[in-house]
C-alpha cells in the first residue's frame, strides 16, 4: 500500500520505542516481585591459586529467571536496579546468600562479592555486610568485595572512609575489571586494594596481540611492588593461562577451569578438589 514512507518509518519508530520501555517497566516492576517470588539465584565461578593450583575463592553472581521473560541477564538487570534504588535491597539479598554459601565450604575458600556503586554509597552498606557476616558465623576475613572503579569516580572522602572501615573489619578489597575505567592508575595511588583483577579484554587477545601482553605483565609487576595480588579475569584457552602464569600473576578465573555453577555444583567443586579439607578442614593446615 502507498502509505508515505516519513510517516510510515515514524509509526515503526515509535512501536520499536514502545517495545524497548515496556520490557525495561517490566523489568523495573520484576525485579521487586522476582525477590519475593525467589527468582533470583547465585552462581559461583572458582578463582585460581596459579602457586598452589587451589581454589582460594569463589566469585558470587546474581542470575535472574524472570517467570515470563526467562533468562535475563545482570549486565542488563543490574543497571535498572541501581536506577530505580532497588540494587540495596537485592544487593543486601546477594550479600546474604553467599556469605551463607561460603559457610559450608572449606575455611580456607573465600567467597567474592561485587558491589554497586550505588549500595556502596547507602549509609546502610556497612550495617548489611555484617548482618551478612553474623547470618552465617563468617570470619569477615573470609569476604571479598569487589568494586569497579565507578565507585571512586564521585564522593571520594566518604567512599575511601566506607573502604576503610571495611578494611578495618578484616575484609578484602578488590578493584574490578581493572584497566577499563577513566583513571585506573590514579585509583590504585587513592585506595590500597588487596587485589586488582586484571579486566578480560586484556587476557582476550593475550596470545596475539603483544600491546596486551606488555600491559598484562606491566599490572602484574605493579600489583606486586603495590603489595596487591593479581587476577587474570576471563581465561578461556591454556596460551591465555601460560602467558599470565609465566608472568607471575597470582590467580586466574575463567572458562578454562569452570564457569560459574550453581552453589550445589560448586560444593561438589569444592568436595572433589579438596576431600581431605572439606571433612577435616582444621586438621590439615601446614602449622
Ligand atoms: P564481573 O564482576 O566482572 O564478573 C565476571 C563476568 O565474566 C561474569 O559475567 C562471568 O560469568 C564472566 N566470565 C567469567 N569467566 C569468563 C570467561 O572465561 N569468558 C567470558 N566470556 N566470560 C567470563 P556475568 O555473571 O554475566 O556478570 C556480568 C557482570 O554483572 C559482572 O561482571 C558484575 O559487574 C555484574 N554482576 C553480577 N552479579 C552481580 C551482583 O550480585 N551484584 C552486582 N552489583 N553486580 C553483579
Ligand atoms: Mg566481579
Ligand atoms: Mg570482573
Ligand atoms: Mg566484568
Amino acid at each position: 500500500r502507498a502509505k508515505s514512507d516519513g510517516r510510515g518509518n515514524f509509526r515503526f519508530f515509535e512501536k520499536g520505542m514502545d517495545a524497548a520501555m515496556q520490557h525495561r517497566r517490566a523489568i523495573e516492576s520484576g525485579l521487586k516481585l522476582g525477590l519475593t517470588r525467589d527468582e533470583f539465584r547465585l552462581v559461583f565461578q572458582p578463582l585460581m591459586d596459579l602457586e598452589n593450583n587451589s581454589i582460594s575463592c569463589m566469585e558470587a553472581l546474581l542470575r535472574w529467571e524472570h517467570s515470563e521473560m526467562g533468562f535475563i541477564s545482570p549486565a542488563e538487570f543490574i543497571p535498572v536496579a541501581e536506577e530505580i534504588g532497588f540494587i540495596v535491597q537485592l544487593g543486601e539479598w546477594v550479600l546474604r546468600q553467599a556469605c551463607l554459601a561460603a559457610a559450608t565450604w572449606p575455611t580456607d575458600i573465600r567467597v567474592a562479592v561485587n558491589l554497586s556503586p550505588v549500595q556502596f554509597k547507602s549509609r546502610r552498606l556497612m550495617e548489611s555486610v555484617q548482618q551478612a557476616l553474623d547470618e552465617a558465623c563468617l570470619p569477615a576475613s573470609r569476604l571479598e568485595l569487589e568494586i569497579t572503579e565507578s565507585v571512586l569516580l564521585s564522593d571520594s572522602d566518604q567512599t575511601l572512609e566506607t573502604l576503610h572501615a571495611l578494611r578495618a573489619m578484616g575484609i578484602r578489597i578488590s578493584m574490578d575489571d581493572f584497566g577499563t575505567g577513566y583513571s585506573s592508575l590514579s585509583y590504585l595511588r587513592a585506595f590500597p586494594f588487596d587485589k586488582i583483577k586484571i579486566d578480560r579484554s586484556f587476557i582476550e587477545d593475550v596470545g596475539s596481540k603483544d600491546a596486551n601482553f606488555e600491559i598484562i605483565k606491566a599490572v602484574i609487576a605493579l600489583g606486586r611492588s603495590l603489595g596487591m595480588a593479581t587476577t587474570a579475569e576471563g581465561v578461556e584457552t591454556e596460551a591465555q593461562l601460560d602467558a599470565v602464569r609465566a608472568h607471575g600473576c597470582d590467580e586466574f578465573q575463567g572458562f578454562l577451569f569452570s564457569r560459574p555453577l550453581p552453589a550445589k555444583d560448586a560444593l561438589e567443586l569444592i568436595t572433589r578438589l579438596t576431600p581431605a579439607r572439606a571433612v577435616e578442614p582444621r586438621l590439615t593446615s601446614n602449622g
